[in-house]
């Protein structure tokens, strides 16, 4: 698409990650994506080679084994996933969420201990916070962690869980206080999966979209841990740290969102230039140009307020939760809206699940949901107002 718009944060060095980025895309994950979502999960040496060339973890601490760089690299990453109609690799749940929640809660010696084996690809975190009766309401939460010696005990149910079936590592939420202990009775643990019997993969969840990414059930039977895996090695702080890494996440779903929609928008008008019909092209029907401008405009609405949020964060200024929670409803909103306008104007290839539009459409639904309902962030805005 003939654009002039370059974002206000980008940098040479952004522009060879860029190409270095959709190189990996290309090459490693958009073969393979038809595979990946038949098996639900993706082959461990494509992590390896993020790793490799130093895709994950890019703002974490290079003493953690991260690249140590801006959340810009990140955001270009995130962008060029965007651009390959794929969420197969994962990388706002595996490479970007899980490792920010475990940096932003966990002790010098914890990182020291699991970081680099994420950062480098060889390990594969998931996070495991939501259950069957505590989603929105995380201060539900009913799994237990119990003191026993030098161990914790945890038992519980975990739902939804990315990456849950292929993780190595799981960041678990558990309370550690009573049963009316609220937000100050939850912890989080780190339980190397492959050690601990105790953690059970249920069921991986047929889902509607994103089906590279197995998303799990998982029981915890008593799930012994040593009690140096006490995240940050103090109980009940649990929810507080969760609380800050999540506005992180926010802000990256509504990256995303935005960066899918700009996708769509360019595959149809493509499409509708080469779509013959009638005599014309479907590209030659005002209502076509009308919608696609539409798109467009909403789009660069909301690439203007991310950018000017991404700026921010590089500049050193602190990020806004109200800002993430913005960024995250509007723009995981005018994806949905985007992407099925688009998709009216692909007819029945729309509908065809090898159209790269449609697995835009597939793999958006979920955005409105996960990472904070869009009606919860709206809710939790309103209180500020
Ligand atoms: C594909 C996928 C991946 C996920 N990955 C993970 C993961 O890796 N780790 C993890 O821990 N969790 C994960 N989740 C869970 C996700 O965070 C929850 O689904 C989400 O928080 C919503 O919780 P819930 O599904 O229990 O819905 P509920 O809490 O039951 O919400 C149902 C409805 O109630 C509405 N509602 C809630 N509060 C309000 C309010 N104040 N006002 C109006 N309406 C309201 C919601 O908007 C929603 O429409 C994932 C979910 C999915 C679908």
């Amino acid at each position: 698409m003939n654009s002039s718009y370059r974002s206000p944060w980008m940098t040479d060095e952004l522009d060879m990650l860029r190409t270095t980025a959709r190189r990996f895309f290309e090459d490693e994950v958009a073969p393979r994506a038809e595979k990946f979502r038949r098996q639900h999960h993706i082959d461990r040496d494509v992590w390896e080679k993020a790793g490799d060339l130093g895709l994950l973890c890019m703002s974490i601490p290079e003493q953690y084994g991260g690249q140590g760089a801006s959340f810009a690299h990140e955001v270009v990453v995130m962008e060029e996933q965007a651009r390959i109609c794929d969420t197969t690799f994962g990388f706002i749940p595996g490479a970007l969420n899980g490792p920010a929640f475990f940096h932003g809660t966990a002790s010098h010696e914890q990182l020291q201990r699991w970081m680099p084996g994420i950062a480098s690809g060889r390990q594969v975190l998931c996070v495991c916070i939501t259950e069957p009766d505590a989603g929105t309401d995380v201060k539900a939460m009913r799994t237990t962690a119990r003191r026993e010696g030098d161990e914790y005990v945890l038992n519980g149910n975990k739902i939804f869980i990315t990456l849950g079936q292929q993780a190595d590592l799981a960041l678990v939420a558990a309370r550690t206080g009573g049963a009316g202990s609220g937000a100050k009775g939850i912890s989080l643990f780190m339980i190397e999966t492959a050690k601990t019997p105790g953690f059970k993969v249920n069921k991986v969840l047929d889902k509607i979209g994103q089906n590279a990414l197995n998303t799990a059930e998982i029981f915890l039977e008593d799930a012994r841990v040593p009690a140096e895996n006490l995240i940050g090695g103090v109980e009940g702080k649990g929810f507080f740290q969760l609380m800050d890494v999540f506005t992180r996440e926010r802000l990256s779903i509504g990256i995303v969102g935005i960066a899918c929609a700009e996708r769509a928008i360019e595959l149809t008008v493509e499409h509708a230039k080469n779509r013959k019909m009638l005599g014309q092209t479907l590209w030659d029907f005002q209502n076509t140009r009308f919608t696609l401008v539409e798109c467009l405009t909403d789009a660069r609405v909301g690439r203007v307020f991310i950018d000017q949020i991404v700026k921010d964060i590089v500049d050193g200024k602190p990020l806004q939760p109200n800002d993430a929670m913005m960024a995250k409803w509007w723009g995981s909103e005018k994806q949905c809206q985007i992407i099925d306008r688009c998709l009216q104007l692909f007819g029945g290839y729309g509908y065809v699940c090898e159209y790269p539009i449609a697995q835009l459409y597939m793999d958006a639904r979920v955005a409105r949901i996960y990472g904070g309902s869009n009606e919860t962030l709206k809710d939790v805005i309103a209180r500020g107002m």
